[in-house]
């Protein structure tokens, strides 16, 4: 690794060049002073909620968006938002920014790791330039010649050749074609060649009108040899403008038998000579499936097209049609019935009875019974009896309301389109190589094999001068996502399908790869989802882009990040009004010795996550069997989970770990739970499922897509809060129900903004922006509402109080305290009650819900699982939220974390680790058991890092 540049002591940091902030405020900074140095690796740690994202974010991030759109001219201003200054007296000394973020949400659909990292860009121009089109009907090749290539190239033929230049006039059309003779005769010649027969025009035989016929001209018949130059020279002219820029010659070797007559075809035009099929010229547009010229036309370059998917909507195939085997069409059944629970909706009988007696079949055998021709005209219908899917299409056309449309839309799904088979691009595009390959199998490739196919790449002459410039910005952006620990990723892979972390890398990579000086980039907890092997690598990329020349700024908690860089900054010590404030800054070094900082005291290791005093025995009779797993890149994969303990899977990125868990797993396990659900990853057995009554999986996605939901109540604990006010003796007085104070409810809340607190304005070309309403000013509710009054405190202010703030409010209300502290314990104790959930990060919703979970009267017998819950969670924040996490296990639950955070590694009970490489070199596992026994394992790359962590003392 490099070595990191001398940092300046304090003393002499006048001279160093920094970013200086003064008396900045924004939400909970306390009015801080601070330095960053410029051109270095900045690391800002502190705990979740002490003001990280506040400072990197919403004052650094925002200054440099202000200043760049400041610096635009008036006509580009007017079309943005007025951005305001961030609360703070002056900011000085800060370089544009640049923020590479995991919000997939701000990734086109149609972006690909390719199209991210520009290298799709370059691919388009390599294509273009030196690309050799092929027929895509017949596979020849396609050539463009000039008329001066062609008669050198006839001129070569040997001495004494003979010679005919025929042009093509007819190709394989039915008629007679008098009128085509007719012509022929004209334009001065005697003889055609009809249906590969050369006639004199007189002796041509009548020909049948329903057959298929090719008719060419015989222009001239020459022999090779000295001196035929310039006659050959008009001869080919002629040929070439009646054949419209095509010709062939047929020609038979001297002294070979009279039969022996072959075939050239020269063309002038871009076009497969036997086909006639034309190119346009290749350009890079030909090859972007984002423009019509380069889109496939049946699916406009999307690779896939969205429609019902008949396994969507009959995931139970042991249910016949009346017996509701259709998903969407079924009703629950009245009691008594055969046992069976659901139904079919009596309107829908009737279509179907249409298609049974089209298909020869009925509605009261098993879905899986039915012979795939009756299955398919289910599904497909016949010429005059429309299928079920079709029928659901149009049901999903004319739905009434965005409700009855959402219904519909679990059962949908993207369906490879028919005609490009997800390629994307239109056929001609589809038919060019480079080194024996298309555009789309490069870009099929993974990371890794694609480097290694353009090094192996031979191209010749001016195509390999042509090459140069795009092979190299190719080779060096493979080079970076190399670097990051994305070898496995192809380049074809739709960016909304990667993991936060994934998607960041990848755009880290690109920044990378751009070679921009004098930015300023910041960065949001880049090592989410990589292995603590793969963070090395990470750091060196992150240190080749400030070596480029530009400040580095992350906000982190990882250890080895904080270790590696050149100034740390701690903000604490608490979250919300806790925090706010500069808790130590400095080299690494220097923060670790200051006693004052909870993360120098973690990383001076005088503090720290304890070892759980024994781990819970596994009973092997008590597991959750899924066998012969093959989603994605898994390895016909066996695996066991052992109930009742915490399980939690490791592995590198890329390994498998959510394709085994997520999609195939937690998916197997809902469908068996609930009856639907998407579609699991393939596998071929489950067993266990009879020993769990319920499968929470806790993720990262949003909650809430209204300003309306906040984490209150999500949780719930607004309803009770509610409760409260309603039994104030002023409520009851003026008749207010728990009701009133809701703003679901009109009565109670504001009319202006219907209970949003927050009015939308929609925007040119940047997202919708939220203003506070003028008319409740920000506080939801109107003003009968807002005059009664608990403890002083309207229904507004208590949403204004911070989740510590309520415990201490309500603690004569032993529910609604209980409930609070439950967010604290996940380290959310700075949350205000009525913040806006879209305002949350992945990692707050996952806690929240976490905490919704724990709300719940346990049933003992439930299985949770979570990805990465530490994401955004500093060392102290880890240690409440694996309290919390053990407290749900020893309740009876079982738990399985997807996590690399070591420290949670060394709390669980049993390990399951993936690997050992990500992509087709990964999908297996590793090894199952507990902690000492995985550190054990010399060659594990997890079992390295984690053996150190089991020292006990
Ligand atoms: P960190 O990044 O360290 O987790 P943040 O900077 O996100 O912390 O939050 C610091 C404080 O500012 C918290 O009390 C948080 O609730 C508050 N806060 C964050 N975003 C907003 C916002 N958009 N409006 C009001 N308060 C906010
Ligand atoms: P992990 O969770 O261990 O990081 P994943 O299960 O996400 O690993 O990935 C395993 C392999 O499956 C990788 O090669 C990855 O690129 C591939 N993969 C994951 N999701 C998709 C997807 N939606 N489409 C195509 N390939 C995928
Ligand atoms: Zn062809
Ligand atoms: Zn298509």
């Amino acid at each position: 690794m490099s070595t990191a540049p001398a940092v300046q002591s304090n003393a002499d940091s006048a001279a160093a060049p920094a970013i200086r902030v003064r008396g900045c405020r924004v939400h909970n900074l306390r009015n801080i002073d601070i330095d960053i140095p410029r051109d270095q690796m900045v690391v800002i740690t502190g705990p979740s909620g002490s003001g990280k994202s506040s400072l990197a974010y919403d004052t650094l991030f925002a200054e440099g968006q202000r200043q760049y759109i400041e610096s635009l001219g008036t006509y580009a201003r007017q079309f943005l938002a007025q951005l305001e200054r961030p609360d703070a007296e002056s900011i000085d000394g800060l370089q544009p920014t640049i923020s590479i973020d995991q919000r997939a949400g701000t990734a086109n659909p149609r972006s690909t790791v390719a199209t991210v990292t520009e290298i799709y860009d370059y691919l388009r121009l390599l294509f273009a330039r030196v690309g050799d089109a092929y027929c895509y009907q017949c596979n020849r090749p396609i050539s463009q010649q000039h008329p001066e290539q062609i008669l050198e190239a006839l001129l070569r033929l040997p001495e004494g050749t003979r010679l005919m230049l025929l042009a093509p006039l007819v190709r394989g059309r039915k008629g007679e074609h008098a009128e085509v003779f007719e012509s022929i005769r004209k334009l001065g010649f005697v003889r055609a060649r009809v249906n590969g027969q050369v006639y004199e025009l007189d002796a041509v035989p009548a020909l049948v009108r329903q057959k298929k016929h090719t008719i060419e001209a015989v222009v001239d018949r020459l022999i090779v040899r000295e001196g035929i130059r310039p006659r050959l020279a008009e001869s080919l002219h002629s040929t070439l403008h009646h054949g419209e820029g095509l010709a062939i010659a047929m020609h038979q070797p001297a002294g070979s038998a009279p039969e022996a007559w072959s075939d050239i075809v020269f063309s002038t035009e871009y076009a497969c000579p036997e086909c006639g099929i034309s190119y346009e010229e290749l350009e890079p547009r030909t090859f972007s499936f984002n423009s019509p010229y380069g889109a496939c036309p049946a699916c406009s370059g999307l690779g896939h097209r969205r429609a019902f998917d008949d396994e969507l909507l009959a995931p139970d195939a042991s249910l016949t049609l009346a017996d509701g085997a259709i998903v969407p069409w079924r009703v629950a059944k009245a009691k008594n019935g055969n046992g069976r629970s659901f139904t079919c909706r009596a309107s829908r009988l009737k279509p179907l009875t249409a298609l049974a007696e089209a298909g020869n079949f009925t509605l009261d055998v098993p879905l899986e019974s039915l012979k795939p021709k009756a299955r398919g005209i289910l599904w497909n219908g016949t010429d005059t009896v429309p299928g079920v899917l079709s029928l659901l299409e149009a049901e999903y056309a004319t739905a009434k309301t965005d409700a009855d449309r959402d219904a519909l839309e679990p059962f949908r799904d993207d369906i490879p389109c028919a005609e490009c088979h997800g390629a994307r691009l239109r056929p001609e595009a589809r038919s060019v190589r480079v080194g024996d390959r298309t555009i789309q199998q490069v870009t099929s490739l993974p990371v890794d094999q694609s480097s290694q196919f353009f090094s192996a790449l031979q191209l010749t002459g001016d195509k390999q001068l042509i090459a140069a410039a795009p092979l190299r910005e190719i080779n060096s952006r493979l080079r970076f996502l190399h670097h990051v620990g994305l070898d496995y990723l192809t380049l074809d892979r739709a960016a909304d399908t990667l993991s936060g972390g994934e998607l960041q890398r990848v755009r880290l990579a690109t920044g990378l790869g751009s070679a921009l000086v004098g930015i300023c980039y910041i960065l949001d907890e880049p090592s989410i989802g990589l292995h603590p092997r793969d963070n090395q690598r990470l750091i060196a990329a992150l240190r080749d882009l400030q070596q480029q020349g530009n400040t580095v700024l992350v906000v982190e908690h990882d250890e080895a990040v904080m270790r590696a860089c050149d100034w740390l900054v701690d903000m604490g010590p608490g979250a919300g009004k806790h925090g706010g404030t500069v808790v130590a800054e400095g080299p690494p070094d220097a923060v670790s010795a200051n006693d004052a900082s909870i993360t120098g005291r973690y990383l001076a290791g005088t503090t720290q996550i304890d070892l759980p005093a024994e781990r819970r025995p596994v009973n092997p009779k008590r597991v959750l069997t899924l066998e012969g797993a093959t989603c994605h890149n898994l390895k016909s994969v066996d695996v066991s989970v052992p109930l009742g303990v915490l399980t939690c899977v490791t592995g590198v990125s890329g390994s498998g770990k959510s394709s085994l868990f997520e999609e195939t797993l937690a998916r197997a396990l809902a469908r068996k739970l609930n009856g639907t659900g998407p579609r699991p990853g393939a596998h071929t057995g489950l067993r266990g499922v009879n020993l769990i009554d319920r499968f929470v999986q806790i993720d990262q996605t949003p909650i809430g897509r209204t300003p309306r939901s906040t984490p209150a109540t999500y949780i719930g604990v607004f309803d009770e809060i509610r409760k409260v006010f309603a039994q104030t003796r002023e409520a009851r007085l003026r008749g207010f129900t728990a009701s009133r104070f809701s703003f679901n409810v009109a009565e109670g809340r504001c009319s202006e903004c219907q209970g949003q607190g927050q009015q939308r304005l929609e925007m040119n070309f940047l997202p919708d922006l939220y203003v506070e309403c003028p008319a409740c000013r920000g506080k939801r509710f109107n003003r009968q509402t807002l005059e009664i009054k608990y403890k002083d405190k309207s229904i507004a202010d208590v949403l204004d109080l911070d989740i510590d703030e309520g415990i201490v409010f309500f603690e004569n209300f032993p529910v609604i305290a209980r409930m609070l502290a439950c967010l604290a314990d996940v380290g959310l104790g700075y949350l205000s009650l009525g913040q806006s959930c879209i305002t949350l990060s992945g990692g707050e919703a996952q806690r929240i819900k976490l905490c919704a979970e724990l709300g719940r009267s346990a049933t003992g017998n439930t299985l949770y699982l979570l990805d990465e819950p530490t994401t955004g969670l500093h060392f102290d924040d880890v240690r409440r939220l694996l309290e919390v996490m053990q407290r749900l296990v020893t309740a009876g639950n079982t738990m399985i974390v997807i996590e690399h955070n070591l420290d949670v590694i060394k709390s669980a009970d049993w390990i399951i680790d993936m690997g050992p490489e990500g992509g087709a070199g990964g999908g297996q596992i590793l090894f199952a058991g507990m902690p000492e026994a995985l550190a054990a394992e010399p060659s594990n790359n997890t079992g390295k890092f984690l053996a150190p962590l089991l020292q006990r003392p």
